[in-house]
């Protein structure tokens, strides 16, 4: 067998993926690897089928109990012999997974790092043949990255107690230069063919909002897309539980994450989550680690998280199958605010020295305002992200709510004028907040305090109002008229370029949205083509037959459904409409042996809803549909 029959028979893929070829060829020749690559590239594939091409066994080192479950599910639907062995085992049963691992049952055994340093499993390995040793989530083994965990280091010592190293491969999806090379100096990667892949999900859409009634705008959504599955993450506790309340009361199907609740609570409903029972979820951000579902169609970020690299990766839990999917982030004057006070909240390492905890506190300042401008900016979303990240981005990628959004040029510079004199007056003892609201004459506790209404500048914005003034504002900033403390309180001061806005030699001109907020309480136009751009009506309906089947023969075998097909498999069904057993095999995602398990049943469904006739239940041609989802 080779690489694309195996993709082919097991897990019923046509063509590998970017990236993925390149770095099985390189295991196959016996090289190390090392594969960075964004959250649903699909890293695990590029380990899974050399383990199944190579003699022996490999290992996968995972850091997730949940996870190895998942893959584990995952790969015996596929038909391929895999175990688990980590703490959620019973000593009995570790022995016995052990005992068949040694007859050469299993061609892949996920492994928790802690294990490795267990007597009883040195002494498998010191018989068994381990053809590759592979790393999940490799990010882990170093410090420089935020979840570094000590055990991962011992993954070291056990490739030293072997008598023959195997490969060595390590994934991870972080993408930064020191925690590239610490993985590959860490784990001793010897000459590894390394592949960065780029960190654009082109699947996903992002859209940020200002709705003045976030709530209504999350309802409104649901009413639309309630039978989807998506997540909803606000800030605080409180906040899930209001919005949960809500969610309910409307009828749709939710449930609830938070470290408020009982473990057993939590392990429930994630659970009700992954296996669609209810697939809404309302979550604070400790939600999410180690969720491996792939039919996520949405994430809407209810308040703006402390950072991008926290909202790159929560974002991106939607899509991982391929299929279109919106990220929305809800975003309010008092975000900023409440990111404040929780990076203030944050618990401090006390090892570290003052210093350092100061360095650490700039960071995170540093990384809140560029979270900031992300929600403030008039550019391309998607390239604002790939920036930060160090890649480049197109200018505009059409598939971002700012790209999608029709903008003026305004010229501000009679505004601005009053900017500066408003920072001019405060003798630059105010941040944007205070500035803002003085301008646009608001009457809040904090300006009364600092009695701002004494002020000429008072008022003088109000026709412009307070969104505009910030956006003015942050705008100024960018083009180097103001600038800004770098300590937390981000004080305004002016810069020399300031007098010559004042003298009329410089312009400050302003991209504004045509009309906006055009669609402040919902009712916003979907920016992702998703099945329903795809499907007609009768391939919608006939969409959810298939949904409900798949989510019977989920509950037959206790298991998620879309371990059983993704979403995109079935969409795929319902565009090729199969009758026979070659034209299932042809479904994106059907390999030999799911077509045994569950072909009949599906072919059946087909049967019964088309009375053998052929039909079409999609739009366009089939051409125009791959184009459109992009290539399967
Ligand atoms: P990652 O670990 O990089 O987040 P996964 O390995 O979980 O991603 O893969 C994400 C999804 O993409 C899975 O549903 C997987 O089956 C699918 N996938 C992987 N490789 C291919 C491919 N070559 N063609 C089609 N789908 C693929």
């Amino acid at each position: 067998m080779n690489k694309y029959e195996a993709l082919k028979k097991y897990f019923g893929y046509d063509t590998f993926r970017e990236g993925q070829e390149k770095l099985i060829d390189a295991i196959l020749e016996g090289r190390d690897a090392l594969g960075i690559m964004p959250t649903g590239a699909g890293k695990s594939l590029c380990y899974q089928i050399p383990a199944l091409l190579l003699s022996g066994m490999t290992l996968v080192i995972s850091p997730l109990i949940s996870l190895m479950k998942d893959q584990v599910q995952s790969l015996n639907q596929a038909g391929i012999h895999a175990a688990y062995i980590n703490s959620s085992l019973t000593e009995n049963q570790i022995t016995k997974a052990l005992k068949l691992a040694a007859e050469g049952r299993y061609k892949i055994i996920y492994v928790a790092p802690e294990r490795l340093e267990t007597y009883e499993f040195l002494d498998f390995a010191a018989q068994a043949e381990i053809s590759m040793l592979s790393v999940d989530e490799a990010h882990c083994i170093s410090q420089w990255g935020q979840d570094f965990r000590p055990s991962y280091l011992k993954i070291v010592d056990f490739l030293m107690r072997l008598k023959t190293r195997p490969i060595v491969s390590a994934f991870t999806a972080t993408a930064t230069e020191n925690v590239r090379e610490d993985i590959a100096c860490v784990l001793g990667l010897n000459e590894p063919e390394i592949l960065v892949t780029g960190f654009d999900r082109k699947n996903l859409s992002f859209a940020v909002e200002t709705p003045k009634n976030k709530a209504g705008f999350v309802l409104n959504y649901l009413r639309e897309h309630g039978e989807e599955s998506g997540i909803i993450y606000c800030s605080t506790r409180k906040n899930v539980e209001q919005m949960y309340e809500k969610i309910i009361a409307l009828g749709v199907l939710a449930t609830k994450y938070h470290a408020g609740l009982s473990n057993e609570e939590r392990r429930q409903n994630q659970e009700d989550f992954v296996y669609d029972k209810k697939p809404v979820m309302v979550a604070t951000n400790a939600f999410g680690m180690g969720i491996d579902k792939s039919n996520v169609r949405y994430v809407i970020h209810y308040n703006m998280p402390q950072n991008l690299e926290n909202y790159y990766q929560e974002a991106g839990r939607a899509g991982r199958d391929g299929e279109a999917s919106e990220c929305i982030l809800l975003y309010s004057v008092q975000d900023l605010m409440i990111a404040r006070f929780l990076l203030e909240g944050k618990e401090e390492n006390p090892q570290l020295n003052g210093e350092t905890l100061q360095a650490i506190r700039e960071r995170d300042e540093e990384r809140l305002r560029r979270m900031n401008d992300y929600c403030q900016t008039t550019s391309c979303l998607r390239r604002y992200i790939l920036n930060y990240f160090g890649e480049h981005g197109k200018e505009r990628c059409e598939n971002c709510s700012n790209c999608r959004k029709e903008f003026i040029i305004v010229d501000r510079s009679e505004e601005a004028k009053k900017v500066i004199s408003c920072v001019r007056e405060f003798k630059g003892r105010f941040g944007i907040n205070v500035i803002a609201g003085t301008l646009a004459g608001a009457d809040r506790a904090k300006l009364r305090e600092y009695k701002v209404s004494s002020y000429s500048s008072f008022g003088a914005l109000k026709n412009l109002g307070e969104p505009k003034t910030k956006r003015l504002i942050h705008q100024m900033l960018m083009d180097g008229f103001l600038v800004a403390t770098s300590d937390k309180y981000a004080l305004l001061k002016l810069t020399d370029k300031a007098d010559e806005l004042l003298r009329d030699n410089q312009k400050m001109l302003l991209k504004e949205t045509k009309d906006e907020p055009q669609y402040a309480d919902g009712n916003r136009p979907s920016a992702a083509k998703r099945k329903s751009d795809i499907l007609n009506t009768r391939g919608l309906e006939f969409f959810e037959r298939l949904r409900i089947l798949r989510a019977k023969l989920a509950k037959e075998e206790g298991m998620p459904p879309y371990i059983i097909f993704s979403d995109k498999t079935l969409v795929d069904m319902c565009i090729r409409l199969p009758f026979t057993r070659e034209e299932m095999l042809m479904v994106s995602g059907v390999g030999e042996r799911k077509y045994e398990k569950y072909g009949a049943r599906f072919l059946e469904e087909i049967r019964q809803y088309t009375g053998g006739k052929r039909e079409k239940l999609y739009f366009g041609s089939i051409e125009e549909m791959q184009r459109l989802r992009g290539k399967f």
